[in-house]
């Protein structure tokens, strides 16, 4: 890797890159010449194949590796190999026909080349390859009957009706626990199905620390019973009447996790704060966030700062990988905002004062930092006071689509945020955030 080994560390410290090749281009003049010359890190990237997209990415590096390339993706016929490399993040997969985008933003169909959209039309046309949409399953489209898609709502409104227990009045916990747990393998990017040992050991300390008390649910409940939910797959085991024993679960070797379809949505960044943000809210309002997320590796979900907190913000949520390769704040950014409002908190007009001047911060509203990954932009920033901020990024509060700040607890709108002329907060954002706070 060369010098590019350390660049790779940087951007991927979970140690998984993305990588993306291009062959050099044949020709002097040609869309690819533009479009390799004229990419940047930020841009936002559509994958064909097959006459459609298949998937959108962040650039997050771009680096030219001969020798990388060759090694992870061999030579082409021509003893071309991909060495203009693109890091990717933020990678959604979903399957839209082409056609109509190609002809609408006027490139020859089928697209034969990298090309490169400027970001007037990428505005115009990023809404009919829309990621929200519901996916396509790619597999088990066969005879044996086809596989229903599922969409983001169609998971959350699933997710909202899971059949519990009632106890004393209480929802029992061990569908929800086990859904957390699961979502967090899929956020570190291990296999979506589990061996039922593995289940066991992982899940049952869970169910033991975060369960009702008086319950006395073992893990091979939800291992099996969460299939009634329609999320959750369970292999190795017939599908008869009585619910197997945990030796008969051994003994067939049974694996169980979320289906494909589920994890696939799950797989996106705003289904995936969305979806554990419900679970939390709906069924686990009295179990501590953040210590159940820390133990299931969601820590980064109980605040919407993430992992890289806001100026300001210490934060309690522990901070994994840090390295000098985090995105960082600009400073200037910083300044504008605060500058735009004279330090006014957006949320309820109090300009904190100190000796000389005033003192506020700028709130990201979807984090900076992993997991939330969200963009260093004005679009993306609140001038808040301390107070607001830290109830903001502990989702105390939250901005609904009319501007309305509420309370979480209660739902009551407690302010309207005041927005400068000059400043277009993104309601994609603020959904996001909505997203974490189960308000998605
Ligand atoms: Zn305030």
């Amino acid at each position: 890797m060369g010098a590019d080994a350390n660049a790779l560390k940087n951007l991927f410290p979970e140690g998984v890159a993305r990588l993306w090749g291009s062959t050099p281009p044949v020709r002097e003049r040609s869309e690819k010449v533009t479009a390799l010359a004229g990419r940047k890190v930020g841009d936002e990237v559509l994958f064909y194949a097959e006459k459609k997209f298949v998937a959108k990415a962040r650039i997050i590096g771009l680096f030219d590796n001969h020798a990388l390339a060759s090694a992870v993706w061999g030579r082409d016929e021509s003893q071309k190999t991909w060495q203009h490399i693109m890091a990717l993040d933020n990678v959604v997969e979903f399957e839209v026909p082409a056609e109509p985008v190609l002809r609408g933003l006027g490139v020859p169909v089928p697209l034969r080349s990298l090309t490169l959209v400027g970001a007037e039309k990428r505005l115009r046309f990023m809404d009919m390859v829309d990621p929200e949409a519901p996916v396509r399953p790619r597999v088990n489209r066969s005879s044996t009957g086809s596989a229903t898609a599922l969409g983001r709502s169609d998971l959350l409104r699933t997710l909202a009706s899971l059949k519990t227990h009632i106890r004393g009045r209480r929802p029992s916990r061990h569908k929800p626990i086990t859904l957390l747990w699961a979502i967090g393998r899929l956020a570190a990017e291990r296999d979506r199905m589990v061996e039922w040992q593995t289940f066991r050991e992982e899940v049952g300390p869970l169910l033991r620390d975060f369960g009702l008390a008086d319950s006395r649910v073992t893990p091979e409940y939800p291992f099996w019973h969460l299939r009634s939910s329609g999320l959750w797959d369970v292999e190795g085991v017939e599908d008869g009447t009585a619910a197997p024993t945990p030796s008969q679960l051994t003994e067939a070797g049974a694996s169980a996790g979320f289906s494909r379809n589920a994890a696939n949505v799950l797989r996106r960044p705003l289904a995936r704060a969305e979806a554990i943000g419900l679970i939390c809210s709906t069924y686990l309002g009295e179990v501590d966030r953040e210590d159940l997320l820390g133990r299931v590796g969601l820590a980064g979900y109980a605040s919407a700062s993430g992992d890289l907190p806001d100026e300001g913000g210490e934060g309690r949520v522990p901070r994994r990988s840090r390295t000098s390769s985090q995105p960082v704040r600009d400073p200037q950014l910083v300044d504008r905002i605060k500058v735009m409002y004279g330090h006014a908190c957006q949320v309820c007009g109090a300009r904190v004062e100190t000796q000389h001047s005033h003192y506020s911060e700028a709130a990201h509203i979807q984090g900076l930092g992993g997991p939330h990954h969200g963009p260093d932009r004005l679009s993306n920033l609140l001038c808040l006071c301390p107070n607001h901020h830290v109830e903001f990024d502990r989702l105390a509060i939250y901005i609904d689509e009319d501007w309305a700040v509420r309370r979480n607890s209660t739902g009551d709108i407690e302010y309207e945020l005041k927005r400068h002329t000059d400043h277009a907060v993104d309601q994609q954002y603020l959904k996001y955030h909505r997203g974490l706070c189960g308000r998605g």
